[in-house]
């Protein structure tokens, strides 16, 4: 087929995730053909530089023929046994024991999932079996934030705090919503450092109106990453640790995008010195080559679950594939051997910080922030006062669009312009992505002139 053959093929067949159908119906979609490296290539030869690593899940890039070689052997030896009924396989034992080593020394166990969201369903339900089976069968609710991203099934999407899916189904009723620590976008005249202890005190005061012995958990990720690259005040952290042990409150730590290495350390909760009871993995685990999901275990919650529960009711089909952990494991693999996170922290991260923050003296910039591997723009019409384009958010999808004819892939979201490229990006090409992203931010500034 040819590509508007193959356009035409997509849009009567194909419903599309996250995607709106009347720009497919105009547009047709972008079909993507091959990748090397850090860069994707289209159907008509057009070479991008993929300042999303994917889906923010190819951190190794798409060049790694370590971890397909593994996946295409374990396909030849074994392509499927599951790990219901006490049955188990090499890969998920192995895979197990190098997650215990990577993640923080308290988290020694592992559930796996097919993905990010499966393993946040999972999360609810080992929440609530850790405190039935200590007898305070009162803790129910789960604490999340407004603007944050759990994933796409009722209970991840109950979870995450986007308004837009809200009104696409009927959340579930024990999820509460409190502020996200996005100070650009809603501190005021606060300084950073005051956002954040309010965003953490907003926790508290939630937490005191619902009652703390029926508050179970709170789940959030360590920066927010779909809602925007929202990377919260140094304040914030410190101050809703307090928080939560305070009140002996469950913390679930999305790790789905910042988790193997986007931080420059392996999980975010290393980054902010952080130790979840739960921590939700999936995306980079694999590098993306391969469906694969998980929660790490904490030892206190593993202890109750393991020592007094019996048969936990729950499990995928797809829990532990043994392809998928053979990816994982040659995944962790090359992290490990080739200090790739070590040389995000040290060499690619501080790099892209330095560069990056330049573009925040572009006219349409309001702030240029960065942590690690991710970036955001934040795009507006006046600095002073932080004012936007408009209200439809179309000042970020004609950058997105503009960044794209200039051979860079970013992200908008609202009216911010997001990054996390490969975190095997070489400091030439952060020069690449961030002229790209300049004469994007040029180009836009014309047309919304
Ligand atoms: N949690 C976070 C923080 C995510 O960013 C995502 C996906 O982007 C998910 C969960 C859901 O993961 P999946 O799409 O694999 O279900």
């Amino acid at each position: 087929m040819n590509k508007s053959e193959l356009q035409q093929h997509d849009r009567e067949h194909l419903l599309h995730p996250f995607t709106d159908f009347n720009d497919l119906g105009q547009q047709g979609t972008r079909v993507i053909t091959r990748a090397e490296g850090a860069y994707i290539t289209d159907i008509d030869g057009t070479r991008l530089l993929d300042g999303m690593s994917g889906l923010w899940c190819c951190n190794l890039g798409y060049s790694r023929k370590e971890i397909s070689d593994a996946i295409y052997q374990q396909l030849n030896t074994l392509p499927f046994y599951n790990s219901f009924f006490q049955c188990t396989t090499v890969p998920s034992i192995e895979l197990a024991d190098a997650l215990a080593e990577v993640t923080p020394a308290h988290m020694n166990n592992v559930f796996f999932t097919g993905s990010g969201s499966e393993a946040n369903d999972t999360n609810l339900r080992l929440i609530r079996r850790f405190w039935d089976l200590q007898d305070k069968a009162e803790k129910r609710i789960v604490i999340s934030r407004k603007n944050g991203y759990h994933g796409s099934t009722i209970a991840g999407a109950s979870l995450g705090g986007m308004s837009g899916m809200h009104k696409q189904f009927q959340p579930l009723d024990y999820i509460e919503h409190v502020q996200q620590p996005y100070w650009f976008a809603e501190g005021g005249d606060m300084s950073p450092e005051e956002f954040g202890i309010q965003a953490a005190r907003s926790l508290d005061e939630k937490i005191q109106e619902l009652g703390p012995e029926k508050v179970a958990a709170f789940i959030a990720e360590p920066i927010q990453g779909a809602g925007g690259v929202v990377i919260p005040p140094e304040t914030y952290w410190p101050e809703v640790k307090k928080v939560l042990e305070q009140y002996d409150i469950l913390l679930v730590m999305d790790e789905v995008i910042f988790g193997f290495g986007r931080t420059g350390e392996w999980f975010g909760a290393d980054y902010y010195g952080i130790k979840p009871d739960l921590m939700t993995f999936a995306k980079a685990v694999t590098n993306g080559y391969f469906p694969l999901g998980g929660t790490m275990v904490s030892d206190r919650v593993a202890e109750v679950i393991k020592s007094k529960g019996g048969e936990f009711t729950h499990g995928y089909t797809y829990s532990a594939h043994p392809a998928a952990c053979m990816a994982g494991l040659a995944t962790i693999n090359i992290l490990r051997n080739e200090k790739i996170i070590e040389n995000v922290r040290d060499v690619t991260g501080p790099y892209l910080a330095k560069r990056w923050a330049e573009l925040a003296e572009h006219p349409i910039v309001g702030e240029a922030r960065s942590l690690g591997m991710v970036g955001a723009l934040e795009l507006v019409k006046d600095k002073g006062s932080r004012a936007r384009f408009d209200d439809d958010c179309t000042a970020g999808s004609v950058c997105r669009d503009l960044s794209i004819k200039h051979g860079l892939v970013m992200r908008a979201v609202g009216d911010a312009m997001v990054i996390a490229p490969p975190l095997i990006i070489t400091t030439e090409q952060v020069d690449e992505l961030v002229e790209k992203a300049h004469r994007a931010l040029d180009d836009t500034a014309k047309a919304l002139a």
